[in-house]
């Protein structure tokens, strides 16, 4: 079909005004443009062990299995996520990357053209596009130039129409984590309507100094604050980002509404069954800890020493700029062609600043050495 459909003045309005979505570049695509033999994507904060090979022998397993249906409700998988964290079952709700527990929660908590919903400026882009979709208005207060979280501002913006306020924690891009005091008083700030959503995508990367996930997550008070939500996901230190799965734990009524309106089989049997050994994988999952507590540490050196100044980083990414780097754009360009695929963050209106994630320590030193012939004043 073309551009040019005559059916264009029949799409809703809401969506005639969205973009298409851009994805980075991938790594075959840098490869043909430039004539290179290796690339190394450090762009998505994707594992830097690649998948468990125990998620890849039940993927094998499970292959003859595709022709089924999953079984709805993924009861085993609930049971598994319920286990794993301690909580009751009738709060989890698994999804098709933790995209859509956040797509739903839009759906199911905020009335279009009512509702509002509060989160930080930058934030991830699917609660933007989520919000614009689900015609919610989003409101944002900006993060403090060293992308430190000011919920006091947060709190400001909250109405008697706000449904839900988002924090991501440890944030994208900064890789900034708020502490389990600040939220759990901010939820407490909030009016009796208003859900405090906590995207703990990366909270099991936070450092072991500063008592690693267990100290931070909201998971273990979710029964003393009855307005919070969490959402995790299978795509960082579960290496499942290209089989899609995540999770929500929520207050149990609110659960049980997501599961009414998802999608029946929106967790594929693959993703199912991945799932229930991935969570139990501990051997796997600490290893993944300590190769990116390892690597965080010799980016965060090997950056400082190029003279960057780098945001301290509780994920599995590091979030940096550079004096005479005005535009990350140039520098992304020359990494480019030198193999090495990094997220620009144009897009997070920070087009000063490039978010690296965490690769193998080789990874690691590539892109270091890369880096150091890119940036402003370096010799070609
Ligand atoms: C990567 C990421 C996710 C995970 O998304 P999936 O759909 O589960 O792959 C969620 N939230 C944030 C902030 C992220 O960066």
């Amino acid at each position: 079909m073309s551009g040019t459909s005559s059916f264009t003045p029949y799409i809703s309005p809401v969506v005639r005004q969205f973009e298409p979505y851009v994805a980075g570049r991938s790594i075959a695509e840098i490869k043909e443009a430039f004539g290179l033999e290796r690339v190394i994507k450090l762009a998505s904060n994707e594992n830097p062990l690649g998948c468990s090979p125990r998620v890849q022998e039940v993927l094998r397993e499970q292959a003859a299995l595709a022709f089924r249906y999953p079984q709805a409700g993924n009861p085993r998988l609930v049971q598994a996520i319920a286990a794993h964290h301690g909580v009751d079952p009738a709060r989890v709700i698994t999804s098709d990357g933790s995209d859509e527990v956040i797509d739903l929660l839009f759906r199911v908590c905020a009335r279009p053209g009512v509702h509002n919903v509060v989160a930080f400026k930058p934030c991830f882009g699917i609660y933007t596009t989520q919000a614009r979709f689900a015609g919610v208005e989003l409101r944002q207060t900006p993060l403090n130039p060293d992308f430190t979280m000011d919920f006091d501002a947060l709190l400001r913006l909250v109405d008697k129409n706000t449904a839900m306020v988002f924090v991501t924690s440890p944030d994208n891009p900064s890789g900034r984590a708020a502490s389990r005091e600040s939220l759990a008083r901010l939820a407490g700030a909030l009016p009796e309507h208003c859900m405090l959503v906590v995207d703990e995508a990366y909270i099991d990367f936070v450092r072991a100094e500063r008592g690693g996930e267990a100290a931070f997550t909201m998971i273990p008070v979710l029964d003393e604050h009855p307005n919070v939500a969490v959402v995790r996901t299978f795509s960082k230190s579960r290496s499942m980002a290209g089989v899609r799965l995540g999770y929500g734990i929520l207050p149990g009524d609110l659960a049980s509404y997501l599961w009414r309106v998802r999608l029946p089989f929106s967790v594929s049997l693959l993703a199912e069954e991945a799932g229930i050994v991935a969570i139990n994988d501990d051997a796997f999952h600490a290893e993944t800890l300590r190769v990116v507590e390892e690597g965080r540490r010799q980016l965060e050196a090997g950056l400082t020493a190029l003279g960057c100044t780098v945001t301290p980083s509780d994920a599995n990414f590091i979030c940096f700029s550079h004096p005479a780097m005005n535009d990350a754009a140039a520098v992304n360009d020359k990494l480019l062609r030198q193999g090495v695929i990094v997220r620009g963050l144009a897009s997070y209106g920070l087009p000063d600043h490039i978010r690296v994630s965490v690769g193998t320590a080789e990874e690691n030193s590539l892109f270091l050495d890369a880096l150091a012939g890119a940036l402003p004043g370096a010799q070609a």
